[in-house]
């Protein structure tokens, strides 16, 4: 059993590495809801959409978010009668929208809505949101306080940010099924997500990051940050905020307590050596994903890392390590 804790961009790439290399039931996701919005009176949850969609096959790669081959006429039926367009929701994707929150109307927790789309959808993995209680990241600015996708989506991360807070996390609880799948998996892998706004407010949850601290596996985290910057999106500029510098270090100070492993780039592996010398164990791979082969060959990286002779695997070219 893997548990894997994930945005859905950087981390949605690597669950698509994984489900490659191993069997789709020994996977657990504990997914970030912190981007969760209504947006048209609707429930979206960005991140559970994303990993539920490259688990079934369905998600844009292209695009990087949605349904693949989606169309996109409710939404321009939606900018004909004045209602805001900046979230982009295709018209499959809306549907997932509708069920949820028709779910969620019903009374079912955002957990029991998660499966049942799931299901239906043919995911055999386990998808967790990490909190069934409303968490809400919180971006400061100069122009106020943002919610994550305005900060992001409308506002395409140029506004300067104070501070990042998670609205609500002091009086959320894990999800059920969130405690005990960190403490007894095999493994418990950080996906390369934004340590500040994907993976920060899954251990913002009380009690997730004391699980970090018991959990039975070897703890591994990809480092989104490649050669000194994000490989894409605003990670550097809320690290930096957060006080955590926008390198591999930074990241693996977002995650000291914890970490046995940091996975980084062939890139960083010069300030991987000065990190060895008092952090976690290092290993340097290729870690941007740009092809299925790339996805796999790191998910394999990080299996043959945290597993060890559970796991088996051809090793793969390039990776240095070290490891005896
Ligand atoms: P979000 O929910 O959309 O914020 O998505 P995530 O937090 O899962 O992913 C965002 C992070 O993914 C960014 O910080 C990127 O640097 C990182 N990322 C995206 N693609 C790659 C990749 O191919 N390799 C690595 N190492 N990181 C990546």
């Amino acid at each position: 059993m893997i548990c894997v804790l994930t945005g859905g961009t950087g981390g949605a790439k690597f669950v698509d590495g994984l489900r490659q290399v191993m069997a789709a039931e020994d996977i657990t996701l504990i997914v970030n809801t912190g981007d969760d919005l209504l947006w048209w009176g609707l429930y979206v949850s960005p991140d559970i959409d994303s990993i539920t969609y490259v688990l079934s096959g369905m998600l844009s790669r292209e695009r990087g978010w949605g349904v693949k081959g989606d169309t996109f006429f409710c939404l321009q039926a939606m900018g004909q009668l004045g209602e805001p367009t900046w979230f982009h929701t295709g018209d499959r994707d809306l549907a997932v929208h509708l069920l949820r929150s028709r779910l969620l109307a019903e009374g079912k927790t955002l957990s029991e809505a998660t499966s049942v789309i799931s299901a239906k959808l043919g995911v055999k993995a386990h998808i967790l949101p990490m909190s069934d209680s409303r968490v809400e990241t919180r971006v400061d600015t100069p122009i106020g306080e943002l919610s994550f996708e305005q900060y992001f989506v409308q506002r395409w991360y140029q506004d300067p940010v104070n501070s990042v807070r998670f609205a609500g996390a002091s009086d959320a609880e894990p999800a059920s099924g969130v405690i005990d799948a960190i403490l007894t998996a095999d493994a418990v892998v950080l996906a390369p997500s934004n340590p500040v706004t994907s993976i920060g407010p899954i251990l913002a949850v009380p009690g997730i990051r004391e699980a970090m601290l018991k959990a039975q596996g070897k703890i591994v985290a990809v480092s989104p940050i490649v050669g000194g910057a994000p490989v894409a999106g605003p990670a550097g500029i809320l690290m930096e905020a957060q006080g955590l510098p926008c390198s591999i270090a930074g990241v693996a100070q977002a995650y000291e307590d914890f970490l046995d492993f940091l996975i980084v780039d062939t890139r960083d592996s010069e300030a991987a050596e000065q990190l060895r010398k008092n952090g976690p164990r290092v290993q340097c791979t290729q870690t941007v994903m740009r092809t299925a082969d790339d996805k796999a060959a790191l998910a394999r990286t990080v299996l043959s890392l945290v597993c060890g002779g559970l796991y088996s695997s051809e090793p793969t070219a390039g990776a240095t390590s070290d490891l005896p």
